[in-house]
């Protein structure tokens, strides 16, 4: 559907922590273009993490802040931390015609399928709980107690799936299967015929002037 621009789509790509769901992330923008919104947190940097790549860092003052001035789309509290998508660059990307992916947790996809009923909402989830614990220790970026916390918020967003479209197994070893999958479920649901009204009214018209009168 080349002949009109439309406006861009927006992807909810959650998961659970340690399902991968970040590096899947980066692939889908490096191999097919996809824009990123990065989102403001209150949270620490981890080491490797740079300011504006992985996060807007903010103080938590600032934050309450932008709130006020209704500077984000959604907002979420996730394990004692402030985590929200900025609202000026999505509009602007949407508006530009991209597709703009958000890294969110459950709480802020619920309020983004709110705002945008044409939202693609993704769960990216680990092959079983067993590995997902292993991943989460392997990556040794938090302590013991987080780990824990982390496992335990799991379970609770375990309970929120059905919320969501599209489930997608990011298996160990096969990262590359899970980004093609979600790929082609975003260009799939670019052809439904409900985001695509514009086109669908053209092509009437354009019908309806071609017959002979
Ligand atoms: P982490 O601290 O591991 O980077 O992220 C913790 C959780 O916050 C992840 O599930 C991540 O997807 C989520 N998250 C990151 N940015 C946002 C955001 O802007 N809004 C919401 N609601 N969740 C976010």
């Amino acid at each position: 559907m080349t002949r009109m621009k439309n406006r861009g789509s927006l992807v909810v790509i959650s998961g659970f922590s340690g399902s991968g769901k970040g590096s899947v992330t980066k692939e889908l923008i490096r191999k097919y273009g996809y824009s990123l919104s990065v989102s403001m947190t209150t949270r620490k940097p981890r080491e490797g993490e740079v300011d504006g790549r992985e996060y807007h860092f903010k103080t938590e003052e600032d934050f309450l802040k932008l709130i006020d001035y209704n500077g984000f789309i959604e907002y979420a509290r996730y394990v004692d931390h402030y985590y929200g998508t900025p609202r000026q660059f999505v509009e602007d990307e949407l508006a530009a015609g991209h597709c703009v992916l958000l890294e969110i947790e459950v709480q802020g996809a619920v309020s983004i399928k709110e705002q945008y009923p044409d939202a693609i909402l993704i769960f990216i989830t680990a092959p079983s709980a067993e590995s997902l614990k292993k991943r989460l220790c392997c990556r040794g970026t938090e302590d013991s107690s987080v780990i824990e916390k982390r496992m335990h918020r799991a379970a609770a967003e375990a309970e929120s799936i059905d919320e969501y479209q599209y489930i997608v197994i990011n298996d160990d070893g096969k990262m590359n299967e899970c980004v093609d999958k979600i790929h082609s479920i975003i260009e799939g649901e670019a052809c439904r015929v409900s985001v695509n009204h514009d086109f669908v009214e053209l092509i009437q018209r354009e019908l309806n002037e071609e017959q002979p009168s």
